[in-house]
């Protein structure tokens, strides 16, 4: 029976999977591997959804990831924290700071689950899930054993991990991740808007970030959105020295790679016309226009129109192909925009 997934994906559209199980312990989760294996159906993994998109209904199987459960161990230096996929995981960061356990405050409000943390290795406000990854524990669908992967086997970077290669989508379903906070905490409040902040507790800079998040974010619940739809580009040096020579405070910094420097995808966007644009029911968050929204009742079709135009309404204007941030699923898989 087609299973819907409209409460399932945070851009809030009405699409369905040919099947759909709500995951709740591994004995569910054999069954359904079972019943992958016997009909041969393509199957994604979801945890809540916000950092997807469906382009149309998906013929294959979903399994939403609601394994629950925290464990809590320490040695001298370190806490160690491991949490079920299918933990919220700023839900996981309050009751760490609630019991003395600070150090993950910036991730504040990510939306989503702690099985999806590693996936795209989850950041903000100069903070990463890699930061504290001790091992991420998987179920190997190879040989059907759970093993661990040490955080240094990753791949961590910028949005992205082993668990976004090609050879490993379908081969791991992420069961737990164990976090490693030292008990030492130092503020990290190297991000500009966190200025001001110097002498603030672990609990006072959950809130700050919270409020800037609500101020500058769409709520889901609210307007449909995925978040960042476009990871920020990098560029070199030269081309950089030319922006900045055409047009007055571009936001760029330099990263690793010689000479290489990261651009802000929405300053981009916003140059290249899109701040707010509106196209049917789809189009760009007016506060931040890196946020492709489901303005209310947009079609798939509206919301991948909509990003289309922006990607190529930037490729336009500076030469610059943005790349989704958002994994994008259609009829039988993974796709691209
Ligand atoms: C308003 C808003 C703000 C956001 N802000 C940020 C931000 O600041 N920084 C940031 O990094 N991200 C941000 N995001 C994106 C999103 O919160 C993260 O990508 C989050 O990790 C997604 O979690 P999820 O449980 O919803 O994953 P889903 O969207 O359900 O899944 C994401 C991907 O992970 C895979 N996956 C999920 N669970 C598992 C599992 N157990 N095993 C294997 N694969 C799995 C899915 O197949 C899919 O490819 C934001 C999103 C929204 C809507």
């Amino acid at each position: 029976m087609p299973f819907n997934l409209k409460s399932y994906n945070t851009f809030g559209l009405d699409v369905e999977a040919a099947y759909g199980y709500v995951i709740h312990d591994f004995a569910m989760l054999g069954m359904v591997f079972k019943k992958i294996k016997e009909t041969g159906l393509p199957f994604i993994v979801l945890g809540e959804g916000s950092d997807v998109l469906f382009t149309e209904n998906f013929n294959g199987i979903v399994l939403i990831n609601r394994l629950l459960g925290y464990e809590f161990a320490e040695d001298a230096n370190f806490h160690f924290v491991k949490l079920q996929a299918g933990e919220n995981f700023d839900h996981a960061i309050r009751t760490c700071l609630s019991r003395g356990i600070y150090g993950l405050e910036n991730l504040a409000l990510i939306p989503g689950t702690a099985g999806a943390a590693p996936v795209q290795n989850i950041g903000a406000y100069g903070s990463s899930f890699s930061d504290f990854c001790r091992y991420v524990e998987v179920l190997d669908l190879e040989n059907n054993k759970l093993s661990r992967i040490k955080a240094e086997d990753c791949e961590f970077g910028y949005r992205t991990s082993i668990f976004k290669k090609p050879e490993n989508i379908g081969k791991y379903i992420i069961t737990a991740v164990e976090l490693r906070i030292p008990k030492k905490w130092k503020p990290n409040l190297n991000y500009a808007s966190l200025e001001g902040l110097s002498g603030a507790g672990a609990a006072d800079i959950y809130q700050r970030i919270s409020d800037i998040r609500k101020s500058k974010l769409p709520d889901p619940h609210v307007i449909g959105n995925a978040g960042s739809f476009f990871k920020n580009p990098t560029v070199d040096g030269d081309f950089y020295k030319k922006l900045v020579s055409e047009y007055e405070n571009v936001p760029g910094y330099f990263t690793e790679g010689e000479g290489m420097v990261k651009l802000a995808a929405g300053w981009l966007i916003e140059k290249a016309g899109c701040k707010g644009l509106r196209m049917g029911n789809a189009g760009t968050y007016d506060k931040q226009s890196l946020i492709v929204v489901n303005h209310g009742g947009a079609t798939p079709v509206e919301v991948v129109n909509a990003a289309r135009h922006v990607r190529s309404q930037v490729l336009d204007k500076f030469g610059i192909e943005l790349v989704p941030e958002v994994r994008i699923f259609g009829r039988d898989g993974e796709c691209a925009l």
